[in-house]
């Protein structure tokens, strides 16, 4: 068994579909888990904004542009009058739902179910191509199995049983289509994985049903050793383990969904990463074992908090660290970085919907700086097997960068650095002079 998932741009048009037919053609059984066609989630975000504002004008005209470019696309997808006319009620059908939105009510609980079109309407179209073409396959409605439990993490034994369950009612059917990023909630509601979960749904579908491999097809051959969309010169990476794949993940590589490894490396399932515009390149494998040693690659992650306790009395004494991290987990918010000294404790965070409260119940134990826009430098590597004080060089070619925090040791392969976002540009490229020296 194969998992195969194609992202946003690998569907995004009716040209980019017909590749991927011929892509996942083969004997052995497979689960092919589409996105939604690129752009489509981000005007679905407008479009549930404007509806909540109630500019339901603007949300009409929004859903009109994008009917269109769904019209083109079954143009261009289809040969024979049959197909053509089946996707045409397939967008009709879906484009009515969200314009049933403008001239109703509409509540932040229907948001969910608006971003769900995008990838309801791929895999049905990317379906019904099948179907012209004599490829045989069967749709695999996402609903039916996937869902997040009350802490909104995936019920790994309902998606478990549940996918089982559907396919061994179709026991001769080798190729599955189905919808990435969206599920139901505790509730039974449609909820969705997170902006970019449909790697996440790839991964936590092959765990379920054992996969031999989780391929993740996108735009680019494979994860880079630096983010393309800020420096030149940025290379694939052959192979890297499990961990450092989440660490690049979950710090920006925003090539990978920051929670989609970890479901792989506990059930040990080899992950690659390959181009549907090239193919033939040979990407990056992502397995248990490390190799290589030194510098791997450096990602960054935006938007980072960083909140500094001052209390030289509190400090000293035990039980202090125990405190202040139990105010974040009472609001739910997960540290980043840590770093402390005798007078002063620095912690980071990515998620600040909380940090009002955070901030006045910290302040019962000292004085509290905050710090916003700021952003995370993630050095990854075999950093221990390295010859040369990786640590040295990084600050080395990092000279006219200020650096608010650094993190080094926590584990043995990675080093985090705080700076101020202004500088984010300038550090990726300096240290990207240590892959050519
Ligand atoms: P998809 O729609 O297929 O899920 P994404 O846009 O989510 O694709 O992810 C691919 C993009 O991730 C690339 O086009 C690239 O710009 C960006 N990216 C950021 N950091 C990296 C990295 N380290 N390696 C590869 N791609 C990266
Ligand atoms: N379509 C969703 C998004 O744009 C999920 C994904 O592409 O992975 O976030
Ligand atoms: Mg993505």
């Amino acid at each position: 068994m194969q998992v195969l998932k194609f992202g946003g741009t690998s569907v995004g048009g009716a040209e980019r579909m017909k590749k991927v037919a011929q892509l996942i053609k083969g004997e052995e059984r497979k689960v092919v888990v589409l996105s939604a066609m690129s752009g489509t989630t981000n005007s679905l975000v407008q479009i549930a904004a404007y509806l909540f504002q109630k500019q339901n004008e603007l949300a009409a005209e929004l859903i009109q542009g994008l009917k269109i470019k769904y019209q083109k696309t079954i143009d261009d997808l289809f040969e024979n009058e049959a197909s053509q006319q089946k996707g045409a009620e397939l967008v009709e059908s879906h484009f009515n739902f969200l314009l049933a939105f403008t001239q109703d009510s509409f509540t932040i609980h229907e948001e969910k179910a608006v971003l769900a079109q995008g990838e309801l309407l791929s895999t049905a179209l990317f379906q019904l191509y099948l179907e012209e073409i004599g490829i045989e396959s069967k749709l695999l409605p996402a609903l039916n199995f996937m869902r997040i439990d009350k802490d909104l993490e995936p019920d790994h034994f309902y998606i478990k049983e549940n996918l089982h369950r559907l396919l061994s009612e179709a026991e001769e059917t080798k190729l599955f289509i189905t919808q990435g990023f969206i599920c139901r909630n505790v509730y039974g509601e449609i909820d969705n994985l997170k902006r970019g979960g449909s790697d996440y749904s790839a991964s936590l579908i092959g765990v379920a049903l054992a996969a031999d491999e989780v391929q993740i097809w996108t735009d680019i051959d494979g994860m880079h050793n630096n983010d393309p969309r800020v420096v030149d010169q940025t290379m694939p990476i052959s192979h890297l383990s499990f961990d450092e794949a989440a660490e690049l993940a979950y710090f920006g590589a925003k090539i990978l969904h920051p929670s989609s490894i970890m479901p792989a490396k506990q059930a040990n399932i080899p992950v690659r990463l390959k181009s549907t515009l090239s193919p033939e390149l040979e990407g990056t494998l992502i397995t248990a074992t490390s190799s290589g040693k030194g510098l791997k690659a450096i990602a960054a992650k935006d938007g980072i908090t960083a909140i500094k306790i001052k209390s030289g009395r509190m400090l000293l004494a035990y039980g202090f660290l125990r405190k202040v991290f139990e105010i974040f987990e009472l609001y739910k918010t997960s540290i980043d970085m840590i770093a402390t000294s005798e007078v002063a404790v620095s912690v980071t965070i990515d998620d600040d919907r909380h940090l009002k409260e955070i901030m006045e119940e910290l302040k019962t134990y000292g004085s509290v700086e905050v710090d916003q826009a700021q952003t995370i430098i993630c050095v990854v590597g075999d950093l221990i097997r390295s010859d040369k004080g990786i640590a040295n060089q990084v600050l080395d070619v990092l000279q006219t960068v200020p650096i608010r925090m650094i993190s080094y040791g926590g584990s043995n392969h990675n080093i985090s650095l705080l700076v101020d976002a202004s500088h984010k540009q300038t550090a990726l490229r300096q240290l990207n002079t240590l892959f050519h020296g």
